[in-house]
């Protein structure tokens, strides 16, 4: 086993927050280790590149209501964001409904007589809280508070407990709170009678690289190595060595030998029950206790390789039938037209899952037969012939599962974790948090300016908290600072 002393920083994890941590304190001097266990950067945030195709992890469009991070995001990527024009629907029993909902595709969709129950739904449940404001526990709740009990058994329940895999009783309103705060039928109406006061829920175009999400992870790693930072890829981090409220070193198995590393200081992005459960000596058993209870939904993800352009319109589409096995897929190119090889396209199917069970087990041909049939038959895009090629991958942690007490639970382990004064949690699986990206790459920041300053002076665990809902954020300007030859408009064919 090697010995190595000579970092001041060790990062854990080379996601956006891992990296925009790694790239501010290498861009001030400092000698900083980066520690990733795949064999590549971007963590949750990745463009894959196989024969040319290039396709995201999952749909990310870039949005934030932060313009210190839009500004600093933009000044990385210089010349490689474009505009991109989002349409997204969700496919429910044979139909499209627009999202964010649209009243009149809404009222057709539905016909008269579910319409009428839904505004009664509705107006019930705003009277109720006239009487009785009630703090909703689950995400049940959440959404009737929203939208009513007819919107919420239409649009939300199947959904959700598809994504889940588990009831929307057993899940917390927290997820809800950050994932569309404030919006409710409250704002789909003023949006439809004033739609000149733009809110963001509705916006019709988002930023994004012209060569996929991954390229903000792929200029991060290459300030990184040019600031003389060191990546190590293929490391998992399997033990945090501890002693007298400090972390001492890391040890990585690469699968082949382990190494330990000493730092002075440590941020850790990789998932917090994963943390504990490496720390050495190990945390008391109530600590361990309540660690078991944090849990995550994973993905696998099929991708399909079409000899076609633009078989669909949307950027994205939520699928809700049960029958279908997908929650979600996109077509990259509605997304950039620089992601495919010419008169091609390629479109990335969801399945969300638990690791290890029966859909993450299936063989990769399995899949792709799966999906293949299924999405042929119900949508009739495209013939088995239009396909010239298929990946698969698997997404381990990819979302954060908000359990009825987490918030108690996650108090506990944080305070467990404060006591080592030279380390900081940061991210989203990090810190246990439902983040986009703006909001763990802020983390990141924090973190790094906490050491470059020397003292805690900026709160990790504020971010993301808002009260505000970031998609109700009015547009005003979308592009403070920069001008506006920085930007590049990319229409769609
Ligand atoms: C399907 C999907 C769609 C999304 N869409 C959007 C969107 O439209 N807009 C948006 O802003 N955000 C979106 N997000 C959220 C966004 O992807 C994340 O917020 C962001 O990428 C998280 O970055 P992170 O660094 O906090 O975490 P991660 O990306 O999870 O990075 C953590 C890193 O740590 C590594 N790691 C873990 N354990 C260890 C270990 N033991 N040793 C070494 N390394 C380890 C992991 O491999 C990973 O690389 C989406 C997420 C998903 C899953």
């Amino acid at each position: 086993m090697k010995n190595d002393n000579s970092f001041q920083v060790v990062v854990i994890g080379a996601g956006l927050a891992g990296l925009s941590s790694a790239y501010e304190l290498t861009k001030a001097g400092k000698k900083v280790l980066l520690v990733e266990q795949w064999d590549n950067v971007g963590g949750l945030a990745r463009t894959i590149d196989v024969n040319g195709f290039r396709f995201d992890t999952g749909p990310h469009r870039w949005y934030t209501k932060n313009d210190m991070v839009n500004n600093w995001m933009l000044r990385l990527m210089n010349k490689e964001i474009i505009k991109v024009p989002r349409l997204t629907r969700i496919y429910f029993d044979n139909k499209f409904f627009h999202y964010p909902i649209q009243i009149k595709s809404t009222i057709l969709g539905m016909g008269i007589l579910k319409t009428s129950l839904a505004v009664f739904d509705y107006l019930l449940v705003q009277l109720k809280s006239l009487v009785k404001k009630r703090e909703a526990v689950t995400i049940e709740e959440g959404y009737i508070d929203q939208f009513g009990r007819t919107l919420y058994e239409m649009f939300f329940r199947r959904y959700t407990e598809k994504l889940w895999g588990r009831s929307c009783r057993q899940i917390s309103s927290d997820w809800l709170g950050q994932r569309s705060r404030g919006f409710n039928i409250g704002t789909v109406i003023k949006n439809t009678l004033f739609n000149k006061e733009k809110v963001v829920s509705f916006i019709d175009e988002f930023s994004y690289p012209r060569q996929g999400i991954g390229r903000i992870a792929e200029r991060l790693a290459k300030g990184v190595i040019k600031g003389g930072g060191k990546i190590l890829l293929n490391s998992p981090v399997v033990k945090v060595s501890h002693r007298q409220g400090k972390i001492a070193s890391v040890t990585v198995n690469n699968g082949k030998s382990r190494k330990e590393i000493n730092s002075r200081q440590f941020i850790s992005t990789m998932a917090i029950s994963d943390l504990i459960k490496a720390l050495h000596p190990p945390p008391p058993a109530t600590i361990l206790n309540v660690n078991r209870k944090c849990q995550y939904r994973d993905e696998v993800q099929v991708v399909l390789f079409i000899n076609k352009t633009h078989i669909t319109k949307d950027t994205w589409i939520y699928v809700h039938s049960l029958d279908l096995p997908f929650i979600r897929f996109m077509e990259m190119d509605n997304w950039s037209k620089s992601l495919s090889p010419k008169g091609c396209t390629s479109i990335v199917f969801e399945i969300a899952c638990n690791y290890g069970d029966n859909i993450w087990q299936k063989k990769d041909a399995e899949l792709v037969e799966l999906v293949t049939g299924k999405f042929i038959s119900e949508f009739k895009l495209i013939t088995r012939e239009n396909i010239i090629g298929s990946y698969v991958h698997r997404v381990p942690k990819e979302y954060p599962v908000y359990h009825l007490r987490y918030r108690q639970d996650l108090k506990i382990l944080k305070k467990y974790l404060h006591r080592f004064v030279n380390l900081q949690i940061a991210g989203r699986n990090g810190i246990f948090r439902y983040n986009n990206m703006d909001h763990s790459i802020e983390m990141g920041l924090y973190a790094a300016w906490n050491i470059i300053e020397g003292s805690r002076k900026f709160d990790i665990e504020s971010v993301n908290i808002e009260r505000e809902y970031l998609e109700e954020k009015k547009v005003k300007v979308s592009f403070p600072e920069l001008p506006e030859d920085q930007y590049v408009e990319e229409k769609k064919n």
